[in-house]
């Protein structure tokens, strides 16, 4: 877990434990992930946010994911329209 008093590394400001928002974006996909309750320290001085590496690692994995899965979703629906011709 992360520590409970740490000095920011941008300004040495002092960093609280709080829950933040994260979004996600890929270019070309045109849907933002948010992730919600992501515990971390934020600086109060310059608002720097830190979260843990393996908690980082594991959001990423799980993002990778689903914009994968998007991207799939996104090509077969593309031959579907294209094979089948289906207006509306
Ligand atoms: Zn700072």
């Amino acid at each position: 877990m992360l520590p409970k008093k740490r000095r920011c590394p941008e300004c040495t400001g002092n960093m609280e434990y709080q829950m933040i928002n994260i979004s996600y974006q890929e270019k070309d996909i045109d849907v933002a992930i948010k992730v919600t309750g992501v515990p971390a320290l934020v600086c109060s001085n310059c608002s720097f946010q830190l979260i843990s590496i393996r908690l980082a690692k594991e959001i990423d994995v799980l993002v990778d994911a689903i914009f994968a899965s998007l991207r799939k979703q996104k090509s077969s629906l593309e031959i579907f329209h294209s094979e089948d011709g289906f207006t509306s």
